[in-house]
């Protein structure tokens, strides 16, 4: 079994499309383990980008999460992590499968609508983000 930490960014949100990415996710038969709607603050939106800071999208990156709330979650299943970065899509949505999350909704690099942990070393750092309470 194996965890990984969800995010819809502030655009998920703001085009109506929560029920509509949760659903992929439920489909699948992963669990959702934990949920909650926050407005991010800059350092913990900083400190889960981190790996990112050199990048010269970082400035735009963090400005992008802080738009407005987001949705965390913290997703349960066999192989989770991988099987979450696959609905969810590659990070260029031109380069993402049609039928993923990015494929269906997203346009631009940037605004990819999702975020999830890429190994399960970033997936216990960001559960400890977003999700001390949950052990
Ligand atoms: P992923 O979210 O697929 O793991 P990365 O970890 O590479 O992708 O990047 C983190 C986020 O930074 C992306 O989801 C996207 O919002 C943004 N991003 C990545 N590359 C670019 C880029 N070249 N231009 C603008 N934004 C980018
Ligand atoms: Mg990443």
């Amino acid at each position: 079994m194996e965890r990984t930490l969800v995010l819809i960014k502030p655009d998920g949100i703001k085009r109506n499309l929560i029920g509509e990415i949760i659903s992929f996710y439920e489909r699948k038969d992963l669990k959702i383990i934990g949920l909650k709607m926050i407005q991010g603050n800059v350092n913990t939106i900083e400190e889960h980008y981190i790996e990112h800071k050199e990048k010269k999208y970082y400035k735009e990156l963090i400005e992008y999460l802080m738009e407005g709330p987001i949705i965390a979650m913290l997703i349960e299943g066999e192989n989770a992590i991988k099987f979450v970065r696959k609905i969810n899509g590659a990070t260029d949505p031109l380069e993402a499968d049609m039928g993923s999350i990015r494929g269906m909704y997203a346009l631009t690099k940037q605004r990819n609508l999702v975020h999830s942990s890429d190994s399960e070393i970033s997936a216990e750092r960001e559960r400890k983000i977003w999700f001390p309470e949950i052990k």
